[in-house]
């Protein structure tokens, strides 16, 4: 292997350990391990647990938090933009003086040129979320990959607005080394979150806000989503939205989209 440079000896070395670990973990459950399978499974699982943990830094730098002025919180709303709720989200937005970051997914995008125009034209920031949102197999995504999404993204939000994101978000937060360096490849900042009402599955805009209120503070970031899922009752994402609004002003908390001079 000598012919190889470090960078593509790392590479290699990546990709190995996750197979180890997928290999590994499967021989552990089918009840086989001996002593090589259980030592398998521990290094192999060593190297995979973090591709398979929300906002996990260890394999490069996730954003989870910016310096604030006073009370400030950053609000993002992820897997937009969508006919069912954007518009009504927008508006919301407006009338409680507040600005977000859109987190778009390239397909929403390019079925609904014109609701990403409208995000950006409010104020609002939009920033990459991949083109396909493939959450069930973008944790393990390769370094080609990763960029031909996040570029085909970009290029669809430039095409839209003008503008070229700066950030970039992955599907349900989950990433792994060679994501990490598409991410760098692109030139982008990798931006995860602290305060989530875990919406990405059905849930009482109650509990949403409440989890979210207990996880902010100055320089927060929020996460929130604004696809509608399965049985949600019409109107639940701007809802959540606007009461969470108010919850932040009676708290004294002012939304704002920071320029990256992050902790
Ligand atoms: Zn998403």
């Amino acid at each position: 292997m000598n012919y190889l440079t470090p960078k593509q000896r790392r590479r290699i070395g990546y990709v190995s350990a996750g197979a180890l670990g997928f290999g590994a973990i499967k021989t552990g459950l089918a009840g086989a391990a001996g002593t090589s399978s259980i030592l398998a499974v521990g290094s192999g699982a060593v190297l995979l647990i973090p591709s398979l943990l929300r906002n996990c830094s260890l394999y490069g730098q996730v954003i989870t938090s910016f310096v604030p002025v006073g009370r400030q919180v950053w609000l993002t709303i992820d897997d937009g933009p969508t006919p069912e709720n954007t518009l009504e989200m927008l508006d919301v937005l407006s009338r409680n003086n507040a600005k977000a970051t859109f987190f778009c997914i390239g397909k929403r995008i390019a079925d609904n040129p014109e609701l990403t125009t409208a995000i950006h034209s409010a104020g609002h920031s939009l920033q990459n979320h991949t083109y396909s949102h493939s959450v069930g197999t973008f944790w393990a995504t390769t370094r080609r990959r990763a960029l031909l999404e996040i570029r085909e993204c970009s290029r669809l939000i430039q095409n839209a607005s003008g503008i070229s994101p700066i950030q970039f978000r992955a599907p349900a937060g989950l990433a792994n080394p060679l994501l990490h360096r598409a991410v760098e490849d692109a030139g982008l900042s990798f931006v995860g979150w602290s305060a989530s009402g875990l919406d990405g599955v059905p849930r009482d805009p109650t509990a949403v806000i409440e989890r979210i209120m207990h996880s902010v503070k100055p320089g927060a970031i929020i996460l929130l989503h604004e696809s509608s899922l399965k049985n949600m009752k019409p109107g639940t994402r701007a809802k959540t939205l606007e009461i969470l609004l108010k919850r932040l002003h009676q708290e004294g908390f002012t939304t704002t989209i920071p320029s990256l001079q992050l902790s």
